[in-house]
């Protein structure tokens, strides 16, 4: 069994990026700018704000957070977002998601110009990203179709079966994987909880993708000896032991599920890092097309 570790293949991916803002900065006189809209406190959103900060100083872009309160209103937010979306010197926006019950988070993901969505989550870059068309494509499928060429694993032929039909993992990452070409060409299965008998389905699979937000559901019995298993769930689980007073669980039965696998992601450190990376990816990507 080999460790898919997104942490190293993360940081090789930087350096790259690194090099490529450097001359893109030479040649514009500014650095790419990511900013992100962060509405309240939540714990999570905070952690992954920040980390996205410090990435974006690892390649060399420059950040800014807008901080709101959880009592913003849906138009307080629509402002702000406009006035993101007009400064010449911003290339890409994120909205820290999920944002607090009263506030609408698919018009909110709507109000953002596409040309500054390095999420991918506007409809504009998920109707491109569908059609096959130059598009962002959201971080987390991509990092995860990035993952597997690191590694050199093939996808033509396979067997892929996904768990979990979400808008930002499961649904674009079945297109991706389904697509024409390399890094796609896979015969891809999409399950979800109403799927019939989910381990005989997991079984065919050679690619398996658990993306269900429910930790260590995967156990070894839907499991084919020397199948790609890729965990993508992250859930905080209380634990005194830890300075943090919780600890990441992924959706795999890592410890039952790993000696049968070729390949297997950690969490953390596996799709995690891969998915941060994609981000910056694409903050570079739009601001290379705004100097074109
Ligand atoms: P989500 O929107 O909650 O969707 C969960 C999906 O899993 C739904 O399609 C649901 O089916 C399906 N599901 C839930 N329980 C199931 C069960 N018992 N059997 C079969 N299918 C089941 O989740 P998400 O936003 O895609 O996130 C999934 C997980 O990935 C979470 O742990 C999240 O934190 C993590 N995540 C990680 C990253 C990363 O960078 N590593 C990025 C994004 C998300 P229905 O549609 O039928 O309800």
């Amino acid at each position: 069994m080999i460790l898919l570790d997104g942490k190293s293949a993360a940081e090789a991916m930087k350096k790259d990026i690194a090099r490529e803002v450097i001359r893109w900065c030479k040649e514009s006189g500014r650095r790419p700018h990511l900013a992100a809209i962060l509405v309240g406190e939540d714990p999570a959103s905070l952690t992954y704000v920040r980390n996205k900060e410090n990435d974006c100083r690892q390649v060399g872009m420059d950040s800014s957070v807008y901080r709101l309160s959880s009592t913003i209103s849906q138009e307080g937010l629509f402002e702000c977002i406009r006035t993101i979306n007009e400064d010449k010197d911003i290339d890409g926006l994120i909205v820290q998601l999920p944002l607090p019950d009263h506030l609408d988070e698919q018009e909110i993901i709507e109000a953002i110009d596409p040309a500054k969505d390095v999420d991918g989550f506007h409809p504009v870059n998920v109707g491109k990203m569908v059609l096959g068309l130059p598009s962002f494509v959201s971080a987390t499928p991509a990092g995860i179709i990035d993952l597997l060429a690191f590694y050199r694993i093939p996808t033509t032929g396979k067997e892929c079966v996904i768990v979990g039909r979400s808008n930002i993992v499961g649904r674009p990452l079945a297109n991706l994987l389904s697509r024409k070409g390399s890094g796609g060409d896979c015969t891809v299965t999409l399950c979800h909880s109403r799927t019939t008998d989910l381990a005989k389905v997991c079984r065919r699979a050679d690619i398996l993708v658990a993306a269900l937000g429910q930790p260590h559901f995967l156990k070894a019995n839907m499991i084919k000896e020397g199948a790609v298993v890729i965990d993508v769930g992250i859930t905080r689980i209380a634990d005194k032991s830890t300075k943090s007073g919780f600890r990441l669980a992924g959706d795999v039965d890592f410890e039952e599920v790993a000696p049968r696998c070729s390949y297997i992601t950690p969490v953390p450190g596996g799709v995690g890092p891969m998915t941060r990376v994609s981000l910056l990816k694409n903050t570079l990507q739009a601001a290379l097309k705004r100097n074109q």
